[in-house]
């Protein structure tokens, strides 16, 4: 069989605890990592100091690499012979363009491997106690992203207002707004209970509950910042009774319990999460 020459791994949502064992053990072996931005220092001082390193983070408005400069140096880094790993936020293949490199990759003629991480969706709704399934509330799961491109098809906002299922969106604070609007609109109450979280299982993780009509009004007067992840859904309103037993949560000020809009804007900065120590193993 050919030789592996890159490894697309997934770092987990934040907390460095949440890297598999199949992923620290790639790391450790690499000669070049090429990382994202959203990888936490933990995380890459595993990278042995002989290897080189190369940040290849794209930021809101401001990129350093094209995606097709990215395919382009692991394709010419794998054909010097190096082992490259591919290390990437969350898991490579869920909104991490992870698919893309593959491609260019095969396209290639270069073998890989895929390293699944925990996506932002499992491991962010398992830090602050939101099942994303739960049996006789919510059937079915599914992720989207808010990121609205030229040229992309809009979200089919009819089957997502379909009762029953769970919303994550993932890259939705600058259109949270509109998201929620057209939830709304398609069909899903407006009182729906949804959540939104700011850096996820890490030290800095904030949480703030509330419905969807006034979720917006509750991210910007807390002036929440990406990455951000939303959850819609009845599945939220358990959360209220698991975090009262998720001491990690309760390391900072209480939630938001916010029933009604108006009352949960002016509370949000006040009553948001910020645990000293999100998760630690
Ligand atoms: N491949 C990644 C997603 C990359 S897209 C994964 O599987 O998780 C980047 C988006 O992921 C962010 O805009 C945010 O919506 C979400 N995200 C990633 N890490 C997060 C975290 N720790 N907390 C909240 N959202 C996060």
């Amino acid at each position: 069989m050919e030789r592996i020459r890159v490894w697309l791994v997934g770092a987990g949502p934040g907390d460095p605890g949440l890297l598999t064992l199949k992923a620290a053990r790639v790391l450790a072996s690499a000669d070049v990592v090429v990382h994202d931005r959203l990888v936490a220092p933990e995380i890459l001082a595993r990278v042995p100091r002989r290897a080189q390193r190369i940040y290849a983070g794209k930021q809101p408005g401001r990129h350093t690499f094209t995606q097709d400069e990215i395919n382009r140096l692991l394709i010419r880094l794998a054909r010097r012979g190096k082992r490259v790993v591919r290390l990437k936020g969350g898991d490579p293949f869920i909104f991490g363009r992870g698919g893309e490199e593959a491609l260019a990759l095969a396209r290639a003629g270069i073998a890989f491997e895929v390293v699944p991480g925990i996506t932002a969706a499992t491991g962010v709704a398992a830090a602050v106690g939101i099942p994303l399934t739960h049996r006789a509330i919510s059937q079915a799961c599914v992720l989207v992203t808010g990121s609205r491109r030229k040229g992309q098809p809009d979200l089919d906002w009819k089957g997502l207002a379909r009762p029953g299922q769970t919303i994550v969106v993932y890259m939705g604070l600058a259109g949270l707004e509109r998201v929620s609007r057209e939830l709304i609109a398609h069909g899903l109450s407006p009182r729906a209970p949804a959540a939104i979280i700011q850096k996820g299982t890490t030290a800095a993780q904030r949480f703030i509950a509330g419905t969807l009509a006034a979720l917006p009004g509750l991210a910007a007067e807390a002036r929440l910042r990406a990455p951000t992840l939303i959850v819609i859904g009845n599945v939220v309103r358990l959360q209220r009774r698991l975090g009262r037993f998720m001491p990690q949560l309760r390391a900072g000020p209480a939630p938001v319990r916010a029933r009604s809009g108006a009352r949960a804007v002016r509370r949000a900065p006040r009553r948001t999460t910020r645990p000293r120590r999100a998760t630690r193993p």
